[in-house]
Formats: structure tokens, sequence, C-alpha cells
């Protein structure tokens, strides 16, 4: 698909530029410009764009603003050493979008349309991918019902759309690890609801837990199952992985409420790689916190595109605070996290073929 380009006439100077891009807080400054792509039952894909980054206009009758038809995406654009950048595995946050899409009874964007909406706003914005070690552009991806209806049916219009933040390094390694909380009321996803989907409504769901988590001086919400509360899922944001000491990683098997990471998906692939026996399976608090007691557990550690990889050392929880190890981020952790990320950043030979280039 053709996008019209309607690119700023005077960009932002190097010097102002550079002075946002220094320390960003994540998700709170974007670039200058954003592409959308309209969608309408007759017309389908059409109106493919690139504006100045600005409002959205919409009617207050549009059906995301009531019955919250809306998904997204997240991942980002790395610089590598020649000075080029490249995405990774972003086919598989195409796959996952369509299939996000399915499950909100939304139209699915065609990935060629969602990948060239990524690399057209990656272009556009060249200047905003900074190049300090463990920066990078953040990609955001999202999809909402636009028609003019508060009548409780799937909408027929929609706007496709792509905004970029540049973001600093979310891991310092060997740092403190995360200090979690356990959640055992609220619940993050159900049997047969939206857990596998990327929506906004499973986040917002997960807010009062989140709020709750850091007035206790807590980082992050670990959730459980719905129905016993007993078995961990994940975290609002992140997938879960526990580091035994015989080497086995064991991650909660996708069951239809976790949402299934490109992150989770590659630390599974590296650590079999490494010669990590990596098994998914459903694993409880009480194992979790006799695991840690009797120190066969060795490290835990959540992941996703954001955060990337971020060991987990403290957890509370109703019955009490426990640790896991010294409570700091072990081998096995750091180990995976670099990686990851030199095979992002193109500083390691890509064996699995997880990057794309970027012209
Ligand atoms: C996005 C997300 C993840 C991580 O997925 P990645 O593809 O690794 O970024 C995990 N859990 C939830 C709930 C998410 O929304």
């Amino acid at each position: 698909m053709h996008f019209e380009r309607n690119l700023l006439e005077s960009r932002m100077s190097d010097a102002e530029r550079a002075s946002r891009v220094a320390a960003p807080v994540f998700g709170t400054v974007f670039t200058e410009h954003m592409a959308t792509v309209r969608f309408t039952e007759r017309k389908g894909w059409h109106s493919a764009r690139i504006d100045p980054f600005g409002p959205i206009p919409m009617s207050p009758a549009a059906s995301v603003l009531h019955y919250g038809q809306e998904i997204f995406e997240g991942l980002k654009v790395y610089r590598v050493p020649d000075g080029g950048m490249q995405l990774f595995r972003p086919e598989a946050n195409a796959r996952r979008f369509r299939a996000s899409a399915r499950r909100l009874a939304m139209p699915e964007v065609p990935e060629e349309i969602f990948l060239t909406a990524l690399g057209e706003l990656a272009g556009a914005d060249r200047k905003w991918l900074p190049s300090a070690p463990g920066t990078s552009l953040y990609l955001r991806p999202f999809l909402i019902a636009s028609e003019e209806f508060i009548g409780v049916r799937p909408a027929m219009e929609y706007l496709f759309g792509v905004i970029a933040c540049p973001v600093g390094a979310a891991f310092a390694g060997g740092a403190a690890a995360l200090t979690v909380l356990i959640s055992d009321d609220y619940t993050r996803a159900a049997p047969g609801g939206t857990g596998t989907a990327k929506c906004g409504g499973n986040y917002a769901a997960s807010m009062p837990a989140q709020t709750r988590a850091a007035a206790a001086g807590c980082d992050q919400v670990v959730f459980l199952d719905a129905a016993q509360h007993r078995y961990v899922e994940e975290l609002g944001g992140m997938n879960i992985f526990f580091v035994f000491d015989d080497g086995t990683l064991v991650t909660p098997p996708l069951t239809g409420t976790i949402l299934p990471g490109v992150t989770r998906d590659s630390v599974m692939t590296l650590a079999a790689a490494d010669s990590h026996r990596v098994v998914e399976r459903p694993y409880s608090v009480e194992e979790w916190r006799a695991d840690a007691a009797s120190g066969r557990l060795r490290e835990v550690f959540a992941c996703g595109t954001a955060a990337v990889i971020t060991a987990i050392g403290t957890v509370r929880s109703a019955q009490g605070e426990f640790r896991v190890a010294d409570g700091m981020a072990g081998p096995v952790t750091e180990r995976l996290h670099s990686t990851l990320t030199d095979i992002q950043y193109g500083l390691l030979a890509d064996a699995f073929s997880w990057t794309r280039r970027l012209p």
C-alpha cells in the first residue's frame, strides 16, 4: 500500500530533538509524525498517510469511546553498529495484531500494511532513533473503532495508526530486581475472555491492582488464574519465567488467558539453544514460596518488549513476603538479557533470522 506523505516542512532543530531524546520517561516523548490508515466496510483499507503527529478528530459517538473496541502492539526500532535501523520479529507482532482484531470483532490489518506503516514512520522520523546503548524507538501500532455509532455491534469504520516514542535503557544490569505484589483478588483475564488479545481493556482492568501495588511500594503485580487464584499467569504487561538449580526454566502455558509475548517466545528459543530445559506448565504460588525457601528456585524474571528482561527479587502477598535467592538479578537472567539485546542491536549473529533491516 502506498502511504501519502505529508511531512512537516520545518523540522525540530537537532539541539531541541537531542534534549527531548536525552532521558525520556517511557511513553512521554513522541516523534514528529504518525501513520494512519482508514477502514470502511465498503472501501476496505484506504487513505494510508504519514502526517505530523497531532490530534485525531473523531465523533464523540465513536464506538471506541463507549465500548472499547481497541487493540494495540508494541515493538522497537534498534540502531545497529553501521548506523542503520532494524526491527525484531515484526511479523510476529503483525500476526498477533490480527489475532487480537479477531477477538474483538475488528477487521484484520494485512501484514503488508502493518509492516509498511512501521517502515514509513521509522523512515520519516529516523532522526528520532537514539543511539546510546540500550535506547530505541518504541513503535505503538493501534486500531480503534471510529464509526459514529453507539449501538452495540462491531463497528463498520476503523482507524489504524502508528506513533513512535524514543525510549531510554530499561534495564541496568546487576541492579536491584523488581518487587512484585501477588494479586489474590483482582484477576487480569478469565477463560473465554480477552487475555490473549492485546487490548486496552485488559490494561484498564489491571489498574486498581497496579495502583495498590505502587501504594505498597511494589513495582508490578503478579496476576493469578481467575478460577482458583492459585496458579501464576503473568504481570500486567510482561510474561514470567522461573529458573531452577538444575538449569530448567518454567513458564506458565498459553492456555487462553496469557498474552503470548514475542519476548517470551524468543527467551524460550534462546534458552533451549543454550541447553536449558524449558517447560511450559502451571506453577502455583505455593510452589513458588516453597521452591524459594528450599533454594531450588534460583532466579525469576519478567519479560516483554518495553522492559526486555527484568529480574524479580522480592515477592509480597497477603501471606507475607519472601525473596528469590539473594533478591538480585542472577546469571541466567543476565545472560538471556544480553544475548537477546545483542541480537536486537545487531551485535550478535542473528541465528534465528529474527531481525528485519529497515531502509
Ligand atoms: C505486550 C504484553 C506482553 C509482552 O509481549 P511482548 O511481545 O514480549 O512485548 C506480556 N503481557 C501482556 C499482558 C502484554 O500486553
